[in-house]
């Protein structure tokens, strides 16, 4: 760093910390030339004695509702700890659709849970892919990428859309009934070249939920004939083995190195048997997402600074875990709980404490919590991952 940058460095960062309140203590840092000490700049809304709720009841809003249609969401203004990841209950009924649309700010991941789907989405290249989905698959398409969804056969569909940026609203997304009502006429016959008579009767403001006939069992081709991306939007993650299948539970899991145009997203279904615990970890490079798709789940909150929360998250409710920190989810009901989890990387990482453990030498752990050897040798070799009850 040159004096120059760096007395820029410095005034900078004195401005911060004028801006947030925070004394500047760490001048000696910053002389050594080392910027890592504005990642410690506590954000306000976790820096408090307490930590803040990290549940919010998503089904039990009310969202947009068009006809038997609806979309109920969670963004950092229902959870405001929530700023890495957004998420969406959506359902559809037949014949409805998702009208075409994009989002300029966030990537979308689905999981759908019942029903079928069909998608179709556009790249910058032109290639466009339709396909569709059963329950147990999921989709992905990163961020501005042009697509509609809309429901397949005579039975209502339900899916969870988890988004990369907490801001982002899926009320806030660039539909093309609201540009195409909003544009004249003459720019829209010039840009098209057909009479400006054809744009009569086209909606004036957001269609949203488009509402028609069932759509046919195949779909019909595109006006520019099939022009395929290289890699497919379509990833069929219950149909996998699980990556942990054990007498606790199951995980399966999904990222960008099975689903490789994933590159925002890592997904995942939890399933727990009663009693069982998904051990106490941690997600070195990504905040959690969580949708409770059934059964009733504890989950624990480590944030530091001795401060530990735990909420009881049931059926429809969404939980949000910020990055790296400590955390663990228990079925206290009476049936097996499914857990659906979106992570903000495309890689998934996690260190969990029984892993910790195991790799630290005896002698490490006995001074560390000053007990013999002897009571820390009896603690497990390998990761536990998930803890039958
Ligand atoms: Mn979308
Ligand atoms: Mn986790």
């Amino acid at each position: 760093m040159s004096d120059l940058q760096r007395r820029d460095f410095v005034a900078g960062a004195a401005a911060l910390a004028a801006a947030t309140g925070i004394g500047l203590v760490a001048g000696d840092a910053v002389d050594a030339g080392d910027p890592s000490f504005m990642n410690n700049v506590p954000d306000p809304l976790l820096a408090n004695k307490e930590l803040p709720t990290f549940k919010y009841a998503l089904e039990k809003s009310k969202g947009r509702v068009i006809g038997q249609s609806y979309g109920k969401e969670a963004t950092v203004e229902q959870l405001p700890i929530s700023k890495g990841l957004a998420g969406v209950s959506m359902r559809l009924e037949p014949g409805a659709m998702r009208e075409l649309h994009w989002h300029a700010t966030a990537a979308e991941w689905a999981f759908v849970n019942e029903g079928r789907v069909r998608t179709t989405v556009i790249d910058p290249q032109g290639r466009a892919e339709t396909n569709d989905f059963e329950a147990g698959d999921v989709w992905y398409f990163p961020r501005g990428h042009g697509h509609m969804l809309e429901c397949l056969g005579n039975k209502p569909c339900h899916f969870i859309l988890i988004f990369d940026n907490g801001y982002f609203s899926e009320f806030g997304t660039f539909s093309i009934s609201d540009w195409l009502g909003h544009a004249p006429r003459s720019l829209l016959a010039k840009n098209f070249g057909v009479p400006e008579a054809t744009f009569d009767g086209f909606p004036k403001t957001e269609v949203y939920f488009a509402r028609g006939a069932q759509p046919p069992e195949k779909p019909a081709n595109p006006l520019q004939g099939l022009r395929l991306p290289p890699q497919t939007h379509k990833y069929r993650l219950l149909a996998q083995a699980p990556a942990v299948d054990n007498k606790g539970g199951r995980l399966y899991m999904v990222d960008s190195s099975s689903f490789p145009i994933a590159k925002t997203i890592t997904g995942a279904i939890l399933d727990l048997n009663p009693g069982a615990l998904r051990e106490l970890h941690w997600h070195p490079n990504a905040d959690e997402w969580q949708y409770v798709l059934d059964g009733r789940v504890s989950v624990t909150l480590f944030g530091s600074h001795g401060r530990f929360r735990t909420e009881t998250l049931e059926r429809g409710d969404v939980g949000y875990i910020p990055q790296g920190y400590g955390h663990s989810l228990e079925n206290i009901g009476e049936r097996r709980c499914r857990v659906l989890i979106g992570f903000n990387s495309g890689v998934y990482e996690s260190i969990d404490l029984s892993q910790w453990v195991a790799g630290n030498p005896v002698d490490v752990l006995a001074t560390n919590f000053g007990k013999p050897p002897a009571t820390l040798a009896k603690f497990p070799r390998r990761s536990i991952i998930i803890a039958p009850r």
